[in-house]
């Protein structure tokens, strides 16, 4: 069994995040869990406690930098290091820009980057001091490609790949990986209020993925040795165009 690493997990309550907390408990790894849900996050974390596995978890608003820090912190004080964050918590309230939906394009921006932001000004302190440290980001599909109706969506999943990347490039010790999931069955549609958006969605879910697959390409990518850095992965379901 690998070495056991201290891993954050934020956005942990359901898809992606629950997928890679069960993962990565299953590989022999001690998972934080964050979210706004702490209900499905007690159940969650009873579950991976009952296959054998190891986890606790936090209430965490990821757009709140203070509630971020005490996440991290509190962590780090409780097993002395934090390895691995894996900033995964995500919104996705499709619409066309002339939707005017400027209060969702704030939400999205607020969770998608400044969350993201937050969760990385919470870790590297704590990672430069202990020499060594991986940051996990999950950016999508969409920060390669764009799309109607997600354009405000896919500008804060290109920030994310922008973010990682320069991050990476100016850290030296510090590991930094992209996970870009294509179509993966989770709860992120359902925070679509706009009708176009919903049908835009209806067309992309016909194919799709586990979020199993996700947990899996990130277990991957902390399992690699200190000195190799999977700088991205893209997963997406193979029959996509
Ligand atoms: P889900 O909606 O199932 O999960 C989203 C998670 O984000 C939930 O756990 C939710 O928890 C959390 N979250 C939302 N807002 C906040 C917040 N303010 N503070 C803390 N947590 C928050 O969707 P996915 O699993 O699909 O999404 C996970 C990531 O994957 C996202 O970044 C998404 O953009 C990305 N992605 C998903 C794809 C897909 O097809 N599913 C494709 C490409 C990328 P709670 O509400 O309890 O706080």
């Amino acid at each position: 069994m690998a070495e056991q690493k201290i891993i954050l997990i934020t956005g942990a309550s359901s898809g992606i995040g629950a997928a890679t907390a069960h993962q990565l408990a299953s590989d022999g790894h001690h998972v934080v869990l964050g979210a706004r849900r702490t209900d499905r996050l007690e159940t969650l974390v009873a579950d991976i406690r009952a296959a054998g596995g190891s986890a606790e978890f936090h209430a965490l608003d990821v757009t709140d930098a203070d509630g971020m820090q005490t996440f991290a912190l509190d962590a780090h004080r409780k097993h002395g290091r934090v390895d691995v964050i894996v900033n995964n918590a995500g919104v996705m309230p499709l619409s066309r820009m002339d939707a005017l939906k400027l209060k969702e394009w704030d939400r999205m921006i607020d969770v998608n980057v400044r969350g993201v932001l937050y969760g990385i000004a919470a870790v590297l302190p704590l990672m430069q001091r202990a020499g060594g440290g991986h940051v996990i980001n999950v950016a999508s599909i969409g920060a390669h490609a764009v799309s109607p109706t997600a354009a405000v969506y896919c500008a804060t999943k290109y920030a994310v790949w922008a973010i990682s990347e320069g991050l990476r490039q100016e850290e030296k010790a510090i590991r930094v990986t992209v996970i870009s999931p294509g179509v993966t069955t989770s709860e992120l549609a359902d925070s679509i209020s706009d009708e176009g958006g919903r049908a835009e969605m209806r067309e992309f879910r016909k194919v799709a993925i586990g979020a199993d697959a996700i947990g899996r390409a990130i277990s991957y990518a902390i399992a690699q040795p200190a000195d190799v850095d999977v700088s991205e992965i893209v997963v997406r379901p193979t029959a996509s165009p």
